[in-house]
């Protein structure tokens, strides 16, 4: 038997929810207790306070965190998120996925996540590199291509982890481009990194479709979300057929049965900076686009967004899980006694961004680089075994998908964990 000491650290809505996930997984495969609260709780966790002198000479301190969930099969791997909600329960409820994603498709990773409470919108550009410089600079002896490697998520992005590699490499004294993925190119970023998020939702919605006989070419899909995993997915989905009929941000949606013109939205949040009056179609709010009649539905922005309320009103035949935690538990068990919603979960839907940050950390380690039809087809074949496993995971012991693919990632990390043994 095995009881966790813990106090409330991580407590929050989105930590109980990735728990009860956990929970429901490791009840379903009879995992052993006495490996159970080592491969659920975060390994380890820095909080920091990040002090930024402003345009105005006044200095602003902003918390950080960076989780390290799994430390077992790997250095840890996963994003660093700039948004004024993250709490370190949030942080470590991501950095727990990761773990499972990573694990799952087969990746010698753990999981991690990072994260600073402060809207970058609010920073000028000076202001937004000194942050990400010195959230960094707290940040060593805590990462390294070694031991545990950022990259890009919610509002951070490829300026972002140039200039976090740059610190570090100014630390160690020499490049260290392995330390982040999602850098830019002429830095050691990979081909295909960008847009590898959407690309990998896209071709998984794709391979979906297909099994259950419907077009992409007649497809209609609705994406909450315009940042890179909702743009992408959103460019990538258009490219194979599908009509764009709503996209959102923050500021509200945009809604057009006819079709949305994908790039004219992209060119005009490339100038005004948010969807906001874009003419392209009647304005929608979130809520109301994730009720839209519509083939596929993409969840791309934050958590907890498909709730109990919602749940019973979707109206799509396919939810493709492009964030991470979009559903909250209570939505889970509605959507599967529903059983008329394909559901493809995060650890696997959005798992293209990941893969292809591996393959940015090989190319960095070898200082050998793939160009992008390379780096394509590799994602796909990793996308495909671990969809294919996923199906037989959930033929085989009768799992809806999301505890399919939970019990396979999780299992993998337990495995590990045991076969390690414990120290000392
Ligand atoms: N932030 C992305 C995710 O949630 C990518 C992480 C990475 O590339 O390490 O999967």
């Amino acid at each position: 038997m095995s009881k966790a000491v813990v106090s409330g650290l991580y407590d929050s809505d989105v930590f109980r929810m990735a728990c009860r996930q956990f929970d429901q997984a490791a009840d379903a495969i009879n995992l052993a207790e006495d490996i159970r609260d080592r491969t659920k709780y975060p390994r380890r966790c820095l909080a920091v306070a990040v002090p930024v002198r402003r345009s105005d000479g006044s200095v602003t301190v902003f918390e950080g965190y960076r989780v390290q969930h799994s430390l077992s099969t790997g250095p840890s791997k996963g994003g660093i998120r700039f948004h004024e909600s993250v709490t370190l329960g949030e942080v470590a409820a991501l950095a727990m996925w990761m773990s499972w994603k990573c694990s799952l498709v087969g990746l010698p990773f753990g999981g991690a996540k990072g994260g600073v409470i402060v809207n970058p919108r609010d920073l000028s550009l000076s202001e937004l590199e000194h942050l990400s410089r010195r959230y960094m600079q707290e940040l060593i002896g805590f990462v390294g291509p070694e031991v545990d490697i950022p990259a890009p998520d919610v509002g951070t992005n490829e300026q972002i982890m140039a200039w976090m590699m740059d610190t570090y490499s100014n630390h160690v004294g020499h490049v260290s481009p392995a330390v982040v993925t999602g850098k830019p190119l002429s830095l050691g970023g990979s081909e295909g990194r960008r847009e590898a998020t959407g690309v990998g939702v896209a071709y998984l919605v794709g391979k979906y479709l297909a099994d259950m006989k419907v077009p992409v070419g007649g497809a209609t899909v609705a994406i909450q979300g315009f940042g890179n995993v909702g743009g992408e997915t959103a460019i990538a989905l258009s490219l194979m057929g599908a009509r764009i009929i709503a996209v959102s941000d923050y500021t509200g949606g945009i809604y057009n049965p006819a079709g949305i013109d994908i790039k004219k939205a992209l060119a005009y949040i490339r100038y005004a900076g948010v969807l906001k009056d874009f003419d392209g179609g009647e304005p929608i709010g979130n809520e109301q686009l994730l009720e839209l009649e519509c083939t596929v539905l993409v969840p791309a922005a934050l958590e907890r967004v498909i709730t109990k309320d919602n749940a019973p009103r979707l109206k799509c035949r396919v939810l493709a899980e492009g964030a991470n935690g979009p559903t909250t538990n209570e939505a889970d068990r509605i959507i599967e006694a529903r059983g008329d919603i394909e559901l493809i979960p995060d650890v696997l839907c959005n798992s293209g961004g990941v893969i292809v940050s591996y393959f940015e950390w090989l190319q960095n380690l070898q200082s050998f680089y793939w160009g992008r039809d390379e780096v394509i087809s590799k994602l796909h074949a990793i996308l495909d075994k671990a969809k294919d496993s996923v199906e037989y995971q959930k033929r085989k012991f009768s799992f809806g998908r999301r505890l399919a693919a939970l019990t396979l990632g999780i299992g993998r990390v337990a495995e590990a964990k045991q076969k390690r043994g414990l120290f000392p």
